[in-house]
C-alpha cells in the first residue's frame, strides 16, 4: 500500500483555542484581517484576535469587504491594500468565503503587479504567499485545513478554484463557540457541505487510508447530528459539527470533491442557493449514479454502514434537508448546465457523468411542469 498525507497547518481545536495558544497568532508585525460584514464580529472571533494582537503590540488593518462566494476582483483589491499598508501576514476570519478570500489576498499581496487572472498561473506568482492564519466561524468548508480558494470569476457566474502549495494556512484556530451565532438554516447548510466533502472524498479514486479515516469520522459525527433534525443546535452538537467539518476539510485536501460540487455552483451563483444546500440537492443522484458501478456500490454500502444508516436513507435525508424548490425552463437549464460542463471535479468518482446525464439530473429536479 502506498499513501501520503500532508498537513502543514497547525490546528488548535476547542473552546478558547486562540486565547490558550495566543503566541501562535504572532506571525508578523502588521496583520491584514480578512472578514465578511458581520460574522467576524457576531462570532466574537474578531474581538479575541484584536485583543491578542493588542497584547503583543502587533498593528492591524481590517478588510471587511468579503461577500459570499468571494469575487476574484475583491481579493485583488484586498491584496493591493494589504501590500499598501505593509502587512506581513494575513488572518482570515469567517466562513469559507472570507477564509478562501484570505488565501487569494495573501497571494496577491506578495505578488504586486500581476493581473487578477494571473493568480491561476504559477509562473506569474513569483513570490510565496504571505503567512496565513484561518479562524472558521462556520462548521462547513474545512478551508482552514486545505489549500483551496474557491473564487467567483469576473463574469459573476462561474467559480474557479485557486490552489497553491503555499496557500495552506500555517495555523488554524477552531473554536466551536465561534459558530454559536450562526443561524439554524446556515448551520444545516454548512453541515451539508461538510457531509458532501466526507462522502465525495470517500468515493474519490484519489482517497487513501488516511483521507478515508478523516472522511468516515466526519460523516459519522455529521450524520449523528443531522439525522436528529434538531430544532436547535446545542454546544455539544456544534462541537461535533466543527470537528467533523475540519476533518472533512483534511479529507478533501487529499482527494478534492465530486460532481455535486460543480453541479451546485450554478444554482448558488444564479439562484442564490447557499453552497451546502446546493450540493445536497444532488446527493441522491451522486449515490444513485455511483451505485451503478460495482466499486461505487460497495463503497457507498460501507460508508452508510459505518455511520449507522443505509444508502436509501441518505438519498432521502440529504436533499430533504436542503429543501430547495426551484423550477426552470429548458433554456434556463441549458444555461446552468453549460456553466458547469468544464469543471474538473465532476470526473472525480467511480461513475463519471456524461453531459447528457447532467441535463437529465437538472431536468428531473427542476424542469417546469
Ligand atoms: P460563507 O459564504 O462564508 O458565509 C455565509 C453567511 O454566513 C454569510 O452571510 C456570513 O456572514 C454568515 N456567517 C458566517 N459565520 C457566521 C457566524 N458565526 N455567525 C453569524 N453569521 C455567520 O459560508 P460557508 O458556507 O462557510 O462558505 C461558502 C464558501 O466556501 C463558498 O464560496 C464555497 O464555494 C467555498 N468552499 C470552499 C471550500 C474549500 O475547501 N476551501 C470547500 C467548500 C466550499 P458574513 O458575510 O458577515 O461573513
Ligand atoms: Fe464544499
Amino acid at each position: 500500500m502506498n499513501a501520503s498525507f500532508y498537513l502543514p497547518t497547525r490546528v488548535f481545536f476547542g473552546e478558547r483555542a486562540l486565547i490558550e495558544n495566543k503566541k501562535s497568532l504572532a506571525l508578523g508585525k502588521h496583520a491584514f484581517i480578512v472578514t465578511g460584514k458581520h460574522s467576524a464580529i457576531a462570532s466574537g472571533a474578531l474581538a479575541d484576535v484584536t485583543a491578542v494582537l493588542g497584547e503583543f503590540g502587533i498593528s492591524y488593518t481590517v478588510f471587511d469587504k468579503i461577500q459570499e462566494n468571494p469575487p476574484l476582483l475583491t481579493c485583488f483589491e484586498g491584496g493591493k491594500l494589504a501590500a499598501k499598508v505593509g502587512a506581513d501576514f494575513v488572518i482570515g476570519i469567517g466562513g469559507g468565503s472570507p477564509l478562501d478570500a484570505s488565501k487569494a489576498i495573501a497571494a496577491f499581496a506578495a505578488n504586486q503587479g500581476i493581473e487578477p487572472m494571473d493568480i491561476y498561473d504559477e509562473a506569474k506568482r513569483k513570490n510565496p504567499t504571505l503567512p496565513l492564519i484561518a479562524i472558521p466561524t462556520t462548521a462547513g468548508t474545512g478551508s482552514e485545513v486545505n489549500y483551496y480558494s474557491v473564487l467567483t470569476l469576473p463574469d459573476g457566474e462561474r467559480k474557479k478554484t485557486f490552489k497553491a502549495s503555499d496557500a495552506w494556512p500555517r495555523v488554524a484556530f477552531v473554536d466551536p463557540r465561534y459558530t454559536y451565532s450562526l443561524s439554524h438554516g446556515s448551520t444545516v447548510s454548512t453541515a451539508l457541505d461538510a457531509f458532501a466533502h466526507a462522502l465525495e472524498s470517500y468515493l474519490s479514486p484519489k482517497s487513501t487510508v488516511f483521507s478515508e479515516q478523516a472522511a468516515l469520522f466526519a460523516a459519522k459525527e455529521l450524520w449523528d447530528v443531522l439525522s436528529q433534525a434538531p430544532a436547535q443546535f446545542t454546544p455539544e452538537m456544534r462541537e461535533q459539527l466543527i470537528a467533523a467539518a475540519t476533518a472533512a476539510g483534511m479529507a478533501i485536501s487529499v482527494t478534492g470533491t465530486g460532481f455535486p460540487h460543480p453541479m451546485g455552483y450554478s444554482i448558488t451563483m444564479l439562484d442564490g442557493i447557499p453552497h451546502g444546500k446546493a450540493c445536497a440537492v444532488f446527493a441522491g443522484d451522486y449515490i444513485e449514479y455511483n451505485e451503478k458501478t460495482e466499486l461505487g456500490k460497495a463503497r457507498i454500502a460501507a460508508f452508510a454502514a459505518h455511520i449507522g444508516t443505509t444508502p436509501k436513507l441518505m438519498k432521502a435525508l440529504l436533499p430533504g434537508l436542503a429543501n430547495v424548490d426551484l423550477s426552470f425552463t429548458e433554456e434556463e437549464i441549458d444555461r446552468r448546465v453549460k456553466l458547469i460542463c468544464g469543471a474538473g471535479n465532476y470526473t472525480n468518482s467511480p461513475y463519471v457523468l456524461s453531459p447528457d446525464e447532467m441535463y437529465e439530473i437538472y431536468r428531473a429536479h427542476f424542469l417546469k411542469k
